[in-house]
């Protein structure tokens, strides 16, 4: 799966919403740069924050109703397991099911395409006769870079920071 830069994102939301006759406002352009430049999944909170940067009279709802665009437009997938929302990487193919791998410790989210899940998951939902609308499919554990630091047990000679308080975002206790 390829990963799209932040320019090809904003580049193709663009020709998309032009296509679709919808408005790519200011604001909707602005909240899906921030998360294009974002490493994993953000909350909305932490979007208006930044959001707040360039426009300090940002509200809540601002932020909501600029990724409520972003999702029905398919640039945008929801984590729903830590509240947040992050970039789709090929929302030239819409709707489509995705497994998010997500990692616990620092919250980058993977997403990968999941055509064999897609399958499983519509003939399910046919048998019970229940109608589709949305499917999430959602993995937790720890990312490569963080898999490792886990792993390690050089603490005094290797390079890892293992200071670091991990965020555990998200997490219900
Ligand atoms: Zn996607
Ligand atoms: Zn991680
Ligand atoms: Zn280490």
């Amino acid at each position: 799966m390829s990963t799209m830069m932040p320019e090809q994102i904003m580049t193709q939301a663009e020709k998309l919403c032009l296509q679709r006759g919808v408005r790519l406002t200011t604001q909707r352009a602005e909240v899906l740069r921030l998360m294009a430049e974002q490493q994993g999944s953000i909350s909305a909170y932490d979007l208006l924050d930044q959001l707040r940067v360039s426009e300090p009279q940002a509200k809540p709802p601002t932020v909501y109703r600029a990724l409520d665009f972003l999702l029905e437009q398919g640039f945008i997938h929801r984590v729903e397991s830590n509240n947040s929302y992050v970039v789709c990487h090929h929302f030239e193919a819409p709707a489509h099911t995705s497994v998010m791998l997500v990692c616990d410790n620092c919250a980058a989210v993977t997403e990968q395409q999941a055509q064999g899940v897609e399958k499983i998951i519509t003939s399910l939902a046919s048998q019970a006769k229940f109608t589709l609308r949305h499917t999430v499919i959602e993995a937790h554990g720890l990312c490569v870079k963080c898999a490792e630091v886990d792993a390690c047990d050089q603490h005094d000679h290797c390079d890892h920071d293992h200071q670091v308080e991990p965020k555990r975002r998200g997490r219900k206790s």
